[in-house]
């Protein structure tokens, strides 16, 4: 691993170190102050944050490799919507997605045609979201938070819910640990084009609570449909709650993070959520590694090429 990436993932009691932009990377950083955040729970002083580069020095052989009890999990995505297809088996070298099942005797469409219907049907999907009152959150929103990234993408970052800045600007991840995020991101040439960021429900919950059971149950299906669209193969689980809501699991995320799940082709990993970071930068590492393990996956599945180090 090169060790010049790490330097770029730090924050220091002045706010976050800007990281690497990519000279062909379309997306800019986003880049709030530090007050940005100061309403979540998850985020503490800056004294605790106080992170330094040398502090990333990762001992030799410290991530974390799957462990036996990965054996026998049974952890779907969410539920592949009728008519989805499959993920692409990694002989299909340079896939990222399957194409919408075509039905038999029809040409399949030019590229640019398919693009656009695929736009379509995700400004149709974005329509959905902001229309949706099925839970009580829907009375509290400035704004329906749905994405950012690229619409279709091999990664998939899942959070648990929108803050006080996303509900404002109405993109996940927009605050300090959105700047976390993209730092790791960057440091690991994972470009905008090939990540898809959102959430397990998609309107913030009160008080930057969790939220409850019946919220995630509630906003599943939209999450299920965006699956399908976005349709990743690689998807990390950012902290406990978004965890539990996408596997039905309990177990802590302190056990079960840097871990892989495949099921049926999907590659799933929990770990820290940024703002745990902020708020434990002693777990930094560890979130490190695993955005490091989820680069060598797509790597390994052909979706990126290989890091240049
Ligand atoms: S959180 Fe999800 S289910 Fe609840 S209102 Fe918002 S979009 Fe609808």
């Amino acid at each position: 691993m090169a060790e010049g990436l790490k330097e770029d993932y730090a924050v220091d009691g002045e706010g976050a170190k800007q990281p690497r932009q990519h000279p062909e990377s379309k997306g800019s950083i986003v880049a709030l102050p530090a007050e940005a955040e100061e309403n979540h729970p998850a985020i503490e002083s800056p004294e605790e944050n106080a992170l330094t580069a040398q502090s990333f020095e990762v001992a030799e052989g410290s991530a974390a490799p799957p462990s036996e009890s990965e054996e026998g999990l049974s952890v779907p995505p969410p539920e592949m919507e009728e008519g989805s297809a499959a993920p692409p088996s990694e002989s299909e070298e340079g896939l990222s997605a399957p194409p919408p099942e075509m039905e038999e005797g029809l040409s399949v469409p030019p590229p640019a045609q398919q693009r656009k219907s695929e736009e379509l049907l995700f400004q149709e999907f974005i329509a959905q979201c902001e229309s949706c009152d099925r839970c009580g959150l829907a009375a509290g929103r400035s704004n329906v938070v749905v994405w950012r990234g690229n619409i279709k993408a091999p990664l998939m970052i899942i959070g648990e819910g929108p803050g006080a800045e996303e509900d404002l600007q109405g993109k996940p991840f927009v605050g300090r640990s959105g700047q976390l995020l993209d730092q790791l991101l960057l440091a690991w040439d994972i470009r905008e084009e090939n990540f898809h960021i959102c959430n397990i429900v998609k309107c913030r919950p009160p008080e930057n609570r969790a939220p409850k059971p019946d919220e995630a149950e509630n906003c599943r299906p939209l999450l299920t449909r965006q699956f399908n669209l976005v349709k990743p193969r690689v998807i990390l689980l950012m902290g406990a709650t978004a965890y539990k809501y996408f596997t039905h699991d309990n177990s802590g995320i302190t056990k079960v993070r840097g871990k892989w799940i495949e099921k049926s082709g999907f590659w799933i990993m929990p770990t820290f959520h940024p703002a745990y970071i902020l708020r434990d930068p002693r777990r930094k590492n560890d979130l490190w590694e695993d955005m490091g393990a989820a680069r060598r996956k797509l790597t390994e599945l052909k979706l990126l090429p290989e890091l240049d180090t």
